[in-house]
C-alpha cells in the first residue's frame, strides 16, 4: 500500500502569511502576472505531493485531544482548522491566491456568488442611517439590492452619475457612509474616474467598494489605485468556463477584518468543489483575458464600421466613450461589450441576436463561449440619461456581446452575416 500523504500538522496550524513574496527584495526582478497565476495559492502542506490542492469536502474538522479542542475556537484564524463553515485547505488555498493576486489586499473573504460578495461588503460596512452613493451604472441587481434590502435595514441608497467627480463631492453628506463604484458600468459601459472618486471618499471617511469583475485585479488593481474594498464575481473571468457561481471581496488590513467578521455572521462558505474549479480557472486567466481582449478589439473595430451601428461601448476601442481612462488606469481589459443600433426596433434588434450561429443567448459572461444579450437600459437608469448624449433619440437599441475564445474571424462573420440577415428583414 502507498503511504499516507503525510500533512505536516504544525504547517497546517500555522497563520497565512500575507503575501507569499514577503521575502523578496526590492532588487530582485518582478514577477510576472502569468507566473504569480501558476503558482498562487500553492502552498505544500495544502496540495501534497500533487499540482493541486485536493477537494477537502468537510463539515466535520477532528481535534486530536481535549486540549486542541479547546484552543480551537479561541484563535479563530485564517488556515486554523476548526469546522467546515470556516473553510479546509481547498477555500483556503483561493482565497489566499486572490489575496497574493491583489497588491495591497490582507485577506479575501469568498462568497457563494458575486451578489453574495456585493451584499456581504456592503452589510459589513453600512449601518442603519447611513447613506449609500451608488454609480447609476451600477450592475442591475446591485441596484436592486439598495432599493430592497438596504432599504429594509434603515440604509438609504442615492444614484450618482459616476463620470461627475465634483457632483459626487457635493452630494455627500454627513450620513454618507460608502460609494459603490464599478468600471466600466454594468451594460453601458461607461468609464469613471475610480482613484479621483476613491481619494475623495478616503478624504471625507467614507469607505470606497468597487464592483471590479469587468477588468479583475490583473486589469485594474483596484486597492492599489485608493479603493477599500474590492468586490470581483469570480462566476465571470476566473471560474471561466461557465459551470461555477461564486463571489469575493479583499481588502487591506482595515477592513479586511471587518468584511471576514460580518461574513462569519452570516455564515457564508463556498464548497470545495466550486473553490478547486475557481483555481483551475484562475491559472488561465490572463491568457484568456489576453485572447479574449483581442478578439473583442477586433469585433468592436468591425462594428464600429458598420452603417446599422451607432455607437460601440468598449472601453478598449480608440474613439470609444472613455477610452483615455482606460488607457490611463487600466492595464487589460476583457471580452465584454456593447453596441447601439442605429435606429431600428427591439424586433429587429431581436432578429439580429436570434440570427448569431456562434453566440448563445444568456446571462452571465466570460466563459470560454460568445454570448449575446439585448441591451436596454433607460429603466436601469435613475441620472444618467439613455440614449447617452450625442445619439439621436432613436438610437437606443443595444446588444450586449461577450467575446469568447472562438476564432475571432468566425465571430466577425457570423456578426456580419446576422447584420445582413436584420436589414434583410
Ligand atoms: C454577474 C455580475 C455580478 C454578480 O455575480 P453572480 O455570481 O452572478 O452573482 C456582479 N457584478 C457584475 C458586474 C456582474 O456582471
Amino acid at each position: 500500500m502507498p503511504a499516507p500523504v503525510a500533512l505536516d500538522k504544525t504547517v497546517i496550524l500555522a497563520k497565512l502569511p500575507q503575501m507569499a513574496d514577503k521575502s523578496r527584495k526590492d532588487s530582485d526582478p518582478p514577477i510576472g502576472t502569468g507566473t504569480r497565476l501558476v503558482s498562487a495559492g500553492r502552498r505544500a502542506e495544502w496540495t501534497g505531493p500533487v499540482v493541486n490542492p485536493p477537494v477537502w469536502r468537510a463539515s466535520t474538522h477532528l481535534y486530536e485531544d481535549m486540549t486542541a479542542h479547546r484552543e480551537g475556537p479561541r484563535h479563530n484564524e485564517d488556515g486554523r482548522f476548526f469546522y467546515g463553515r470556516r473553510g479546509a485547505p481547498t477555500q483556503w488555498a483561493l482565497a489566499e491566491a486572490l489575496t497574493q493576486l491583489e497588491p495591497g489586499a490582507a485577506g479575501t473573504v469568498l462568497y457563494p456568488s458575486g451578489v453574495a460578495a456585493i451584499a456581504g461588503a456592503l452589510l459589513a460596512v453600512l449601518r442603519p442611517g447611513d447613506v449609500l452613493m451608488m454609480a447609476d451604472n451600477a450592475y442591475d441587481p446591485s441596484r436592486a439590492m439598495g432599493r430592497g434590502l438596504l432599504a429594509d435595514f434603515g440604509i438609504e441608497t442615492r444614484f450618482f452619475d459616476p463620470r461627475d467627480l465634483s457632483a459626487f463631492e457635493a452630494s455627500c453628506c454627513e450620513r454618507t457612509r460608502a460609494v459603490l463604484l464599478e468600471c466600466p458600468g454594468s451594460l453601458t459601459m461607461e468609464m469613471c474616474d475610480v482613484p479621483g472618486l476613491a481619494r475623495a471618499a478616503r478624504k471625507r471617511g467614507i469607505v470606497s467598494l468597487l464592483d471590479n469583475t469587468w477588468a479583475s485585479s490583473l486589469g485594474f488593481p483596484a486597492l492599489a489605485r485608493g479603493v477599500d474594498i474590492v468586490v470581483s464575481a469570480l462566476t465571470k473571468h476566473v471560474g471561466g468556463h461557465s459551470d461555477l457561481m461564486m463571489g469575493a471581496a479583499s481588502a487591506g488590513p482595515k477592513f479586511y477584518p471587518v468584511l471576514r467578521k460580518r461574513a462569519q455572521n452570516l455564515g457564508i462558505v463556498v464548497s470545495p468543489d466550486d473553490a478547486s474549479l475557481a483555481l483551475r480557472g484562475l491559472r488561465t486567466l490572463q491568457v484568456r483575458l489576453d485572447r479574449e481582449t483581442s478578439s473583442a478589439l477586433e469585433v468592436s473595430e468591425f462594428l464600429a464600421g458598420r452603417s446599422e451601428v451607432a455607437l460601440v461601448m468598449c472601453p478598449m476601442l480608440p474613439g470609444s466613450p472613455g477610452h483615455h481612462i482606460w488607457t490611463r488606469d487600466f492595464t487589460g481589459g476583457c471580452g465584454l461589450f456593447s453596441f447601439v443600433f442605429r435606429g431600428g426596433t427591439a424586433q429587429s434588434r431581436d432578429a439580429f441576436i436570434d440570427a448569431l450561429e456562434l453566440f448563445g443567448i444568456g446571462y452571465s459572461w466570460g466563459g470560454f463561449e460568445s454570448l449575446a444579450v439585448p441591451v436596454d437600459p433607460a429603466p436601469l437608469r435613475s441620472t444618467m440619461q439613455w440614449p447617452p448624449e450625442g445619439l439621436a433619440r432613436k438610437d437606443r437599441f443595444g446588444v450586449r456581446l461577450s467575446i469568447g475564445l472562438e476564432d475571432p474571424a468566425d465571430l466577425i462573420r457570423d456578426i456580419e452575416q446576422a447584420l445582413n440577415r436584420m436589414t434583410a428583414e
